[in-house]
């Protein structure tokens, strides 16, 4: 038999390569503007069309190419960072693996441009898919600009793994913060559909993370500074009452290079415990500048993970670190962190030890709920909702839950978005019912003909929301309650994104937001009952609700935002209820599609049925 083992071409190669280095158009973006950084750019471009699926363009005014380089630069493992593998043990720029612009190549429609300094004219490539269509010399810039174009066009199945566009643009903003953070003396402009969405100046660091996420960060920094041996520790910490409940606002850069690293986030994370509720997470840009032989930076094509020889060490200096800023600031609260440089803070002295802060978390703390009682979330009619003929027959625990026919009535949505709406009036008060009743607040306990029910009013109040909510007509809007003083939130941008593409669903939940342009939104009106001071955090957690992997299906989407914002406005445990609102609470769950679930898959109700009890009773 004749030989089986032959070598794969280089076009195959290189896309089996695009494969760890290229996983989506956010990929490109971060191997094109390391690139700039590492040609020396001070003034970088990104340009990007439908996510980047269409076009990623990236524009620099660094050292630029010669003839040779340019057309030598799509060639895997051409590179001009390293020579031998000794050189690895001291790499000072972010690319040295030469396999970036060949994987790209290989899946995309490239066009680069790029002119030295000292050259009189550049030199233009054109490349479809690691094939050179065409090279040319153009008049143009010092500098070099890439385009990729059609991104996965060769590679189907790559392609349709991409997800929406307002998720892919999350990531590209993502990228682009990695690299916009480390270099605050660059400066970057992004434009997304022709639009500016970031432009940021030469400036020093705290400037950098403000212009990027907003200028309320300026009062929410607390400076970290540590100078050791083994690392400089720099950057700023998120004071612990900014903290939020989802991720994303914590970056380690390690020599100027992105990093993730669990174990490390933990040695921060631990210095806020105590400080910040449990299920909350610190913001943090931490930067830190190691000798690079003692680190290994190559263990991944992406290169966001990376080794350390002595990493016990720098844990325990970086929570020390951390801790001793949060004491700094815990002594000086009322100082000023705007004023620049000079005068961060007051060193403590010498010989004062550093006082633990204490800052006291109420674990009960929810700020949707109204401070004085026996005030209640939800509206209830004035008169007692009158009860459903037949009610009682509603629930058997041995048969289906059947319903009655006109159930309708029980979802009038113009009558209050909290599900107390006015029954129809019946007369006659069935025989068999009972006054149900409240016990600790938080359970309701009611009877059928075949048994006693206790249920959870919290679960059964979002289940009945829920159910309001997914049900709607699509052209029916629920009422909102109009903001005298309308307030404006800024949101951050990968969620100010999300927020632009789901608009008009708000308006049909009851909120009325009109986007003002760099993240800042104003809330024109909100659900009936919804508690104002609430607002922001509640639209950020509605929208963090999308980003849950998988949930790319609209209707998905739209059972999660129903989900979140049913929790959200539910009646909560350890509330006292009125009669009223305990008989309508009761009625409206049994006029439920899936009475028996909180939307969260948790039980609304158990019941005890006679049977049971006569069992129990050895009757
Ligand atoms: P690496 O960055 O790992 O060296 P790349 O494939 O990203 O590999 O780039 C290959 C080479 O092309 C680089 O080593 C560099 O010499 C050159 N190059 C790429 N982008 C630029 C740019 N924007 N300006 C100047 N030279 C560049
Ligand atoms: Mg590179």
């Amino acid at each position: 038999m004749s030989d089986i083992i032959r070598l794969l071409p280089d076009s195959v190669a290189n896309q089996i390569a695009a494969g760890e280095v290229v996983q989506r158009p956010a990929s490109a973006v971060k191997e094109l503007l390391e690139n700039t950084i590492d040609a020396g750019a001070t003034d970088i471009k990104l340009i990007i069309r439908e996510s980047g699926k269409l076009l990623i363009q990236v524009t620099d005014n660094g050292c630029g190419m010669s003839e040779r380089d340019a057309r030598m630069c799509f060639e895997r493992h051409a590179t001009s960072k390293i020579q031998s593998a000794n050189d690895l043990l001291s790499i000072r720029t972010l690319g040295f693996r030469g396999e970036a612009l060949a994987s790209i190549a290989s899946i995309a429609q490239v066009e680069l441009k790029s002119k030295r300094f000292e050259d009189e004219v550049g030199t233009c490539i054109l490349i479809d898919g690691t094939e050179v269509k065409e090279q040319f010399p153009v008049n143009c810039q010092n500098g070099t600009s890439v385009s990729v174009k059609n991104l996965f066009f060769n590679v189907p199945a790559r392609r349709n793994f991409l997800k929406s566009n307002a998720l892919e643009l999350k990531y590209i903003i993502e990228e682009f913060f990695r690299v916009a953070l480390v270099h605050p003396d660059i400066a970057f402009t992004f434009y997304n559909q022709d639009k500016i969405l970031f432009q940021v100046s030469p400036g020093n660091l705290k400037q950098r993370i403000t212009s990027l996420f907003g200028s309320s960060y300026g009062q929410r920094l607390i400076p970290v500074e540590q100078q050791t041996a083994l690392v400089n520790i720099s950057g700023f910490i998120g004071k612990p009452e900014f903290a939020k409940k989802t991720r994303g606002e914590q970056y380690f850069f390690t020599n100027g290079r992105f990093m993730k690293s669990a174990y490390l986030h933990h040695a921060v994370e631990g210095a806020f415990k105590e400080l910040i509720p449990d299920d909350s997470v610190p913001s943090y840009f931490i930067y830190m500048e190691v000798d690079p032989q003692t680190i290994d930076v190559n263990i991944h094509p992406t290169k966001t993970e990376i080794n350390f020889q002595d990493i016990k060490s720098i844990y325990a200096i970086l929570h020390a670190a951390v801790k001793q800023s949060i004491g700094k600031f815990n002594l000086s609260p009322s100082l000023d962190f705007e004023v620049e440089q000079s005068m961060h803070y007051k060193p403590v002295p010498e010989d004062q030890p550093i006082r633990q802060p204490t800052i006291t978390v109420n674990p009960d703390y929810n700020p949707f709920e109204k401070k004085t009682e026996p005030q209640t979330h939800f509206t209830f009619p004035s008169k007692p909702p009158a009860p459903i003929q037949g009610w009682q027959n509603l629930y058997t625990p041995s048969q289906p839950a059947s319903r009655p026919d006109n159930r309708e009535e029980y979802r009038h949505p113009g009558t209050g978005l909290h599900g107390m709406d006015q029954g129809s009036h019946k007369e006659e008060e069935p025989a068999e019912r009972k006054r149900s009743f409240q016990v600790r607040g938080s359970f309701l306990v009611t009877h059928t003909q075949s048994g006693i029910i206790v249920i959870d009013q919290q679960q059964a109040h979002e289940r009945i929301l829920y159910e309001r909510f997914m049900n709607r007509e699509p052209a029916e809007a629920f009422p909102g309650q109009h903001q005298l003083i309308p307030q404006t939130i800024t949101l951050s941008p990968g969620n100010s994104q999300f927020m632009l593409e789901w608009l008009d669903y708000f308006r049909e939940l009851g909120f009325d937001i009109n986007d003002l342009g760099k993240g800042t939104f104003v809330v024109q009106s909100i659900p009936m009952n919804l508690d104002v001071s609430g607002i922001g955090p509640m639209i950020e957690s509605m929208l963090e609700s999308l980003k849950a992997p998988g949930n790319d299906n609209k209707n998905t989407q739209k059972q999660l935002m129903a989900k979140s914002l049913a929790m959200k406005l539910s009646v909560k445990r350890g509330r006292k209820l009125h009669q009223e609102e305990i008989d309508s609470l009761i009625e409206n769950l049994f006029a439920c599609k899936v009475p028996e679930m909180s939307p969260d898959g948790k039980p609304t109700m158990v019941i005890y049925s006679f049977d049971e009890l006569y069992r129990k009773f050895k009757i």
